[in-house]
């Protein structure tokens, strides 16, 4: 999720061009939702997180939930952008070493996961690589790899600590004043979670949350006669709407990690958005996308990330511990 500053204006362009874009953004997302009867329920999207958002309810009555849902969404990308100077994660980002950062508990919730993976993917998964991935601009016109003393001043910097919080004060200390954090493989998971709480507190009985290929479903699928949800896992790299495999659901949660979702290539070589903790370099696997079925949209998210790092055969044994399905391509 780390881009650089001046690709604000890519974004603009964006966002201007957002709706003709909006169905080969979701297929570059990863995944797709149908139904088999093909009805689609009401949708509305936003650009969040840097990439198309959609919230689907199957009820006229549900539009104003799916509104507030959205708005919590949102809330939780303001407290969680990289580049708003306003954010929680820049006020954790600036702030000096040994201070109690006041944070909002969302950021709190994320990082006490963040955590969890952390120590269970050996350091696999690791928020604090946030100066290293700053370095790669997958957005720049012409990207191109940093170089090898850059990565390796950065890797000083980054993955050596997790971050300390206390939930009662709801407060967040760093042991380094040089540590910054990137949530972007868990902010968009706990983003849909967050807004299938709001669906569900207002009485929604079905809908799907899609924040850029982290989904959440919620009831049974009104337009298919067998209730389930048709997730479908984008064969990486195709062009259009190709599926190598179609997943039949009820309510779950399911995420998408893959190297063509932001990449870039450079003297034939493609560089890719995950990062190995151990090299900064982009994780080096023979396979390009993994997809978890988790607990939580949140937990989906941060482990898709870590299976691309740590994978096959890891990878494995760590969604078996946290009750977890897998499936990679
Ligand atoms: P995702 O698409 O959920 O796999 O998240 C990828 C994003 O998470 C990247 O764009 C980076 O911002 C960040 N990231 C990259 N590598 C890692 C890693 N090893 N651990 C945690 N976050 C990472
Ligand atoms: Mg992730």
């Amino acid at each position: 999720m780390v881009q650089s500053k001046n690709q604000e204006v890519i974004k603009l362009k964006k966002l201007k061009v957002f709706f003709s874009v909006l169905i080969v953004i979701t297929l570059l997302a990863g995944l797709f939702w149908n139904s088999q009867k093909g009805g689609k329920g009401i949708e509305t999207t936003e650009f969040l997180f840097d990439t198309i958002c959609s919230i689907t309810v199957f009820s006229r009555d549900d539009q104003a939930a799916a509104k507030d849902a959205f708005d919590e969404a949102a809330r939780i990308h303001k407290l969680s952008d990289f580049f708003d100077e306003g954010s929680d994660v820049s006020k954790i980002n600036n702030a000096n070493a040994s201070v109690p950062i006041n944070v909002d508990e969302s950021i709190i919730d994320m990082i006490e996961l963040a955590n969890e993976i952390n120590t269970a993917s050996n350091g696999a998964f690791n928020i604090t690589l946030a100066p290293v991935s700053a370095l790669w601009k997958f957005d720049a016109e012409t990207p191109i790899p940093p170089t090898d003393e850059d990565i390796s001043a950065a890797l000083k910097k980054s993955a050596r600590e997790r971050l300390n919080f206390d939930k009662k004060s709801g407060t967040v200390k760093k042991a380094f004043a040089d540590t910054k954090i990137d949530l972007g493989a868990i902010a968009k998971g706990y983003a849909a979670d967050q807004a299938a709480k709001v669906l569900k507190n207002a009485g929604v009985k079905s809908a799907i949350i899609d924040f850029g290929g982290n989904i959440v479903t919620i009831g049974k699928n009104p337009k298919s006669p067998d209730g389930k949800w048709r997730i479908g896992l984008q064969t990486p790299f195709a062009s259009s709407g190709e599926y190598s495999k179609i997943l039949k659901l009820d309510e779950s949660s399911i995420a998408t990690s893959g190297t063509y979702q932001r990449s870039f290539e450079y003297d034939g070589k493609l560089y890719h958005h995950i990062i190995d903790p151990k090299t900064g370099y982009p994780a080096v696997q023979g396979f390009d996308s993994v997809t978890i079925t988790a607990k939580s949209a949140a937990l989906a998210d941060a482990l898709s990330t870590a299976v691309f790092v740590m994978g096959e055969e890891d990878g494995k044994k760590l969604v078996e511990e946290f009750g977890s399905s897998l499936e990679i391509l």
